[in-house]
């Protein structure tokens, strides 16, 4: 699953990101409170998961989901 990771803080607030997996950064400038800057880059990030990296997610998913599900013979 790919990860925002901070590339760039002003202030001690993050407001530039890249996804672990492409690369592609990701930035929130401008007046904004660090809740909605954390709203923002969250509904970017997803949309770009969903874009870009869907079939993965949904791999990392299915895989959790099937190990949470397995019988314990024990
Ligand atoms: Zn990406």
């Amino acid at each position: 699953m790919p990860q925002l990771i901070v590339l760039e803080k002003i202030d001690g607030t993050p407001v530039s990101w890249r996804c672990s997996d492409c690369r592609q950064n990701f930035s929130v400038r401008g007046k904004f409170t660090v809740q909605e800057r954390q709203k923002k880059i969250t509904a970017e990030f997803k949309a770009h998961i969903e874009a870009s990296h869907k079939s993965e997610a949904l791999a990392d998913g299915m895989a959790f989901a099937a190990g949470v599900r397995l019988p314990d013979y024990r």
